[in-house]
């Protein structure tokens, strides 16, 4: 069994008060290895660490060039070690090894992209209307930034967090999640190996509400990126509220994935299952409102059931398995509870609806794809979140309450659109108030397209150059070459 140490200042470290957590393979339900159960002295240390190389030492001092060479190190690092880290990813959090080993392979991407934003944050020059005097913005690194991430993509989340960050020249302190850790602590030492200087990029682990308490309450942190749930993440606010730190967070979503009758209906099909029990349905941009036009619903439904009968769960390794493990015991005990959830509401369970056993499936926490129809959008299954692989079928008349039955939520992540008409495709995609809006695909994505949620699905975007801004902060300048005294002191001369 490994254990594994904290990454602060360049080194790994033991945690400071000798506790450890276990990590679990969810596949097999066994403790795999032992991580840093990390407190408030432990925070301080990596925030220390951070806040140096912001005021001196090489990071302070190296150029925006420099530093996007040795982002692109890194990701040349994470193209070496992309299988072993993808090994590491599915044996915490029991996604299917194919998927982690692809993000793997995409994630060195999202360093070389920032590697080459690094020195191009240009600043303008302002056309002053006074002879002695020039007027330009600079962008300046926000200062140190904490990263906060959730389970389901350990280090793509690193990527989408810190590649722009120390891009921008923050240092970052990353917590990752109790139940995911291992990964992050991994790629940490490869950072060094690319030329990171020490302090840089810090890994801390342990529990949210100890360790990642005490590093939003930091008064030396200046941002809080969070990818994780709504109410953690609403706490997170409130906290980081009080000492004005800037914040984004990514968080839940209750999407829609609507299809038309003019659709084309084998696409559409396989873009609502792969949207809903792709990972186990344990992705923030699951399409787990399924709004389909009242005149095909019932050949849609059993187009769906035949196809997600396909599925075939099992171990997350094997490359014949389409869908793995819920990734942790309170979820896996979460999603039943919305399975009784959904049934006591009325609705009509069409497939699944329950825990899946049978020789291949250990561990214990495995649910059957599950297909509710007879579902109205004020339930609690179409309203709530769960994290796993459930869909809810909502049926509509025309366009009209398509969007209103789509926009009717708290949250406002992503949406799907299936249709072959041009015009409607385009009123869909103005009306739909989403961050992301998909027209006859669902689930693309790229480092080069921001993301994020509107509503009460975050604050902020990740990907594309708009995350970089992110950890930026604009200075104006006023550079006056006039030595001479202003006529009157008391009075401004305004422009
Ligand atoms: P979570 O909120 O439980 O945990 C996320 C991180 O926050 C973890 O590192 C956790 O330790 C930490 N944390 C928890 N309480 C904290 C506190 N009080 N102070 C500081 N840190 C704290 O979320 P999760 O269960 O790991 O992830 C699932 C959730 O993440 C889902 O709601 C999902 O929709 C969301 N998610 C969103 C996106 C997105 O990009 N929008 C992507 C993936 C997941």
């Amino acid at each position: 069994m490994k254990t594994y140490q904290h990454w602060i200042d360049g080194a790994y470290v033991d945690p400071s008060d000798g506790q450890w957590l276990d990590t679990t393979d969810p596949y097999r339900g066994e403790v795999w290895a032992k991580i840093p159960r990390g407190s408030s002295e432990d925070a301080a240390l990596a925030v220390k660490a951070a806040k140096r190389t912001m005021a001196d030492g090489p990071w302070a001092t190296m150029t925006a060039t420099e530093r996007g060479k040795v982002l692109r190190r890194i990701g040349d690092a994470i193209s070496k070690n992309a299988t072993r880290l993808a090994e590491i990813e599915t044996r915490d959090n029991g996604k299917l090894y194919s998927e982690m080993l692809g993000q793997l392979r995409t994630i060195p991407e999202y360093w070389y992209y920032y590697g080459g934003l690094a020195d191009k944050t240009e600043g303008s020059v302002m056309p002053i209307d006074r002879p002695n005097m020039v007027a330009y913005t600079t962008h300046e690194p926000i200062g140190v930034v904490v990263a906060l991430t959730a389970w389901n993509s350990p280090l793509q989340f690193i990527a989408l967090k810190c590649a722009p960050a120390l891009a921008a020249g923050c240092a970052v302190v990353i917590k990752p999640s109790e139940f995911a850790s291992a990964s992050s602590l991994e790629f940490a030492a490869l950072t060094k190996e690319a030329g990171l200087p020490n302090g840089v990029l810090n890994v801390v682990t342990g529990f949210g509400q100890e360790i990642g308490a005490a590093l939003v309450e930091h008064p030396d942190v200046a941002k809080i990126s969070f990818t994780g749930a709504d109410s953690t993440g609403l706490k997170i606010y409130e906290t980081a509220a009080r000492t004005m730190k800037r914040v984004s967070l990514e968080l839940g979503g209750k999407s829609p994935n609507i299809v038309f009758d003019d659709a084309e209906l084998d696409a559409a099909a396989v873009g609502v299952v792969s949207g809903i029990f792709g990972a186990a349905g344990q992705m923030c941009i699951a399409g787990s409102r399924l709004l389909v036009q009242n005149s095909i619903k019932e050949e849609f439904t059993e187009r769906l059931v035949s196809l997600a009968r396909e599925v075939k769960l099992g171990d997350p390794m094997s490359s014949e398995t389409s869908v793995g493990p819920i990734a942790t015991h309170p979820q896996y005990e979460k999603v039943l509870r919305y399975i009784d959830v959904a049934r006591s509401e009325g609705a009509r369970c069409v497939m699944g609806g329950q825990p899946a056993t049978g020789p291949g499936l250990i561990g214990g926490q495995f649910v059957e794809p599950t297909i509710f129809a007879d579902v109205t959008n004020d339930m609690r299954i179409a309203q709530e979140e769960v994290f796993g692989p459930i869909l809810s079928i909502i049926g509509f008349d025309d366009e009209e309450e398509a969007v209103r039955l789509g926009n009717d939520v708290i949250y406002g992540l992503v949406a799907g659109v299936w249709t072959n008409d041009i015009g409607r495709a385009i009123r869909m995609t103005k009306s739909l108030k989403v961050g992301t809006v998909w027209v006859n695909t669902y689930r693309a994505y790229s480092f080069l397209m921001p993301f994020g949620g509107t509503k009460q699905s975050g604050l902020g975007r990740e990907n594309g150059q708009e995350a970089l801004y992110e950890y930026l902060e604009t200075k104006s300048v006023f550079l006056s070459a006039a030595a001479k005294a202003p006529p009157n002191p008391f009075i401004q001369r305004w422009l």
